[in-house]
């Protein structure tokens, strides 16, 4: 390959992330090794010496979507680059992978992502192995992903995930403070926290609750610059005292919930082997609500897990319906290998499951869009993601926008740079998104 040919020539990579937030700090984190260990980033996927997919094997449609985009690469790239398959489904299929995919020069689970110069390209890695710690490239946009924990000790019947990502494993909150200091340094003016189960961390290392230490120590860095904090991914039943209160004390966190209900029916959230009930989580909601009326929420749902009855169905309807999120993702029920839910009887037909589906949908987009005129009218601060370029608006996100995820503001005015917070009023919902005009 091109180093071989010519080792004066730096090799070149290109990393290709599909799936969730956290897949995409691992990729920063892959990045960050091949950068240690002397590669520099390609200008395309084509131009690339080495080209890393990060696989996603959440649900079916992933693992088809990350076998689609490996094949699309591998039949690009240049003649002799390499290509490298990783994350959650080269950890979980590495046999299968490498057979289904003879294309493939590597595939290589979590151990070896933090060397992937010395596993394909027979390079003698330098420094720090730990893909956890390694230290982040500077970041493009003004927000990122921080990873606090790898791996989940639930059980939840239609989920693989502790099967592969294994316990979990809560990182030292002073490795999670020197990352999002040098972030801050960087640019960064938020940071959106994540883990599979992010109010669980710190239990593995005999601290449980030691997320609201956290907090109040990334508070700190509001004076460096630090703007927000955004927490991802909280389990229902840790949704409580003291957390939620320091969430809504602490200046740089964001009162933006990210509750992973799954589904409002209790037999069936008993079924999937969760904690809780549409009654508690709505008393949940009311009480942050009580305590800060301006509070977002968002969550997703399961549709059509096995044994789901109308019964059931009908108690997640009415549960959207009252509980009136600022945003919902429903997903069909897909099988996976190994889980418990696996096994289990009542599977909903396809198109049973799809047309649930559709009525979720149709209950919640309305709340969502009402949600989103609500806001038509007031001040809001806006964190500048992005310039518009070739006269395009500026866009960037209040506290009620995830990034990559919710909706988006865009801003009238021309010429703010991205990390700046602007002051601005909503002028119109666009569905999800917002038009604002700047104050001053
Ligand atoms: S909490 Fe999340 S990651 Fe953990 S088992 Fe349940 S669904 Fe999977």
């Amino acid at each position: 390959m091109a180093l071989a040919e010519d080792a004066q020539v730096p090799a070149r990579y290109h990393v290709e992330t599909l799936g969730c937030p956290k897949n995409a700090v691992d990729s920063d984190k892959v990045v960050a090794s091949l950068q240690a260990d002397g590669l520099v980033p390609a200008t395309s996927a084509a131009d690339a010496d080495l080209v890393v997919v990060n696989t996603c094997a959440f649900i079916e449609a992933a693992r088809e979507e990350s076998i689609d985009v490996a094949l699309e690469l591998a039949g690009s790239r240049k003649p002799g680059a390499k290509l490298v398959l990783t994350g959650c489904m080269a950890e979980r299929y590495g046999d299968e992978l490498a057979a289904a995919l003879p294309e493939a020069d590597a595939v290589v689970g979590f151990g070896g992502e933090g060397a992937l110069a010395d596993v394909v390209m027979k390079r003698k890695p330098t420094g720090v192995r730990d893909l956890l710690e390694l230290p982040r490239p500077a970041p493009a946009a003004p927000w990122a992903y921080v990873k606090i924990a790898e791996g989940c000790d639930r059980a939840c019947a239609f989920c693989a995930i502790p099967s592969f990502r294994g316990k979990q494993r809560s990182r030292p909150p002073d490795a999670i403070e020197a990352e999002v200091r040098a972030l801050v340094e960087m640019g960064v003016s938020e940071i959106v926290l994540v883990a599979q189960d992010l109010a669980w961390f710190g239990r593995d290392a005999g601290e449980p609750g030691a997320l609201t230490p956290l907090l109040r120590r990334l508070d700190q860095l509001a004076p460096n610059g630090l703007r927000r904090v955004r927490l991802l991914y909280l389990y229902p039943s840790e949704v409580r005292d003291p957390l939620v209160s320091t969430m809504l004390e602490l200046e740089a966190v964001v009162p933006y919930f990210d509750l992973s209900l799954q589904h409002a029916s209790a037999p069936l959230l008993r079924r999937m082997r969760r904690w809780g009930s549409g009654e508690r989580f709505l008393r949940m909601l009311d009480g942050i609500r009580a305590a800060a009326p301006g509070a977002a929420f968002r969550s997703s749902f399961i549709v059509g897990f096995p044994g789901e009855t109308e019964t059931d169905h009908h108690a997640l309807l009415e549960f959207l319906g009252a509980a009136e999120l600022d945003w919902a993702g429903f997903f069909p029920y897909s099988r996976e290998e190994g889980t418990a839910a696996a096994a289990m009887d009542g599977i909903v037909p396809d198109d049973l499951m799809h047309e649930r589906l559709r009525e979720c949908v149709d209950v919640q987009d309305p709340i969502t869009w009402a949600a989103r005129e609500a806001i038509v009218g007031t001040e809001v601060e806006v964190l500048v993601d992005q310039v518009g370029e070739d006269g395009a608006r500026p866009v960037g996100r209040t506290y009620r926008e995830a990034p990559e995820i919710d909706g988006v503001v865009q801003l009238e005015e021309v010429g703010a740079e991205p990390g700046t917070l602007v002051r601005a009023r909503v002028r119109e919902a666009l569905g999800t998104d917002l038009r604002a005009s700047a104050l001053g």
